[in-house]
């Protein structure tokens, strides 16, 4: 018998509005960054789809090149959506973006208009679908006119590619950029994608939530667990089934002591609190209401149910805050400071 969702899934996500849009999205994000490559085995990706999506979990957040291999990952969530969410295209919110490296060659990377339609067009193919939910220019491009890449997106929307479009890891000062030409042709920015954890705090120091509340933008933080570095999972040591194990996007050199013992102190805080520290780091980030999702990863089903019930204990007393404030320190571990340095 085919897999049926659950029928209470509505009843325990909490859904926030996306900036001043009509569109609300889940509180929790699954991303398929990791673990919807060629080297996962489909049925595992499927699981992880079921449940979190049995669990209100109605934004999946892809990219061209999630993988390995590149694409791999959408290939694999376009085969979900012919079997197991077949029917359920309207009950989903689906994502993709364009910026990093794609394909060889002048037009396989970054935010021209001939890379962001083409690759939106690869994108729909691989998933099968007549058009996403939302698209993403990936990463501010330095070197070509925002105006360009702006239009990109505009004409993505007006084709009927996308119902709404975002943009990633771009700093305040471009936002407001990009926020102003997308106005003037006519198509809103809906939500900005950047970093942000309680190791990685630069949304903060570039005022970016500021930013996008004063533009009435949402927000959609991704790696809040640091990658995995905001669990117990490196309390003591690397396990070989974890991400830093891979030593790739989170390299083991991110594993220091002096991290390792503030990431104790909050999971003390965190077992004071009644959460697991994974849980604590989600409801952190959507602290006070300004986060509109917190995207997260996983490798397996029960890490979604552990980050979905981060959702029971939402508040913070201030003396917690506090508390955190002191350990809750930059770790170092930006990759995508660059794309918001220019
Ligand atoms: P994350 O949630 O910070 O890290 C996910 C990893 O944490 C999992 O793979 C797992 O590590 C571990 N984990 C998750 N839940 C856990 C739990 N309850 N207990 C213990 N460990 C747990 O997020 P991320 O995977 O780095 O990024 C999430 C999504 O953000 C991506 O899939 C992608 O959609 C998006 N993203 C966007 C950009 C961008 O440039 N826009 C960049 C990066 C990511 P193990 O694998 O070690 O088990």
């Amino acid at each position: 018998m085919s897999w049926q969702p659950a029928e209470n899934r509505y009843e325990r996500m909490t859904y926030n509005r996306c900036g001043k849009s009509g569109l609300k999205l889940p509180a929790i994000s699954l991303g398929l960054w990791h673990n919807f490559g060629d080297v996962t085995p489909h049925q595992l990706k499927r699981d992880m789809c079921r449940r979190a999506f049995d669990l209100g979990i109605t934004h999946f957040d892809l990219a061209n090149n999630y993988g390995p291999l590149p694409g791999a990952a959408e290939l694999a969530f376009g085969e979900i959506l012919k079997t197991d969410f077949h029917g359920l295209r309207d009950e989903l919110i689906i994502s993709s973006k364009a910026g990093y490296n794609m394909w060889p060659g002048p037009y396989g990377e970054w935010g021209s208009r001939k890379y962001l339609i083409a690759s939106c067009d690869q994108s729909l193919k691989r998933m099968g679908l007549d058009y996403v939910d939302i698209f993403y220019s990936h990463r501010f491009d330095p070197d070509t006119p925002l105006e360009e890449t702006c239009g990109a997106l505009d004409h993505i929307v007006r084709s009927g590619r996308a119902l709404y479009v975002g943009i990633s890891s771009y700093n305040s000062q471009r936002t407001r950029e990009a926020v102003e030409i997308m106005k003037g042709l006519g198509t809103p920015l809906l939500i900005h994608q950047p970093s942000y954890s309680m190791l990685n705090r630069w949304v903060e120091d570039d005022k970016l939530l500021d930013t996008l509340d004063d533009v009435g933008m949402g927000s959609i933080v991704f790696s809040p667990l640091a990658q995995g570095m905001l669990t117990t999972k490196y309390l003591s040591g690397i396990p070989e089934d974890s991400r830093a194990a891979q030593d790739h996007f989170l390299k083991r050199d991110f594993i220091r002591p002096e991290i390792i013992d503030n990431i104790r102190k909050l999971n003390g805080i965190a077992e004071k609190r009644g959460q697991t520290l994974a849980q604590m780091a989600i409801s952190w980030v959507l602290r006070g209401g300004r986060v509109t999702s917190a995207l997260i990863g996983a490798s397996r089903v029960s890490q979604i149910e552990d980050c979905v019930a981060a959702l029971d204990k939402p508040d913070f007393t201030e003396g917690e805050l506090a508390e955190i404030n002191v350990y809750a320190k930059e770790a170092d571990i930006n990759l995508w400071a660059k794309s918001a340095e220019r």
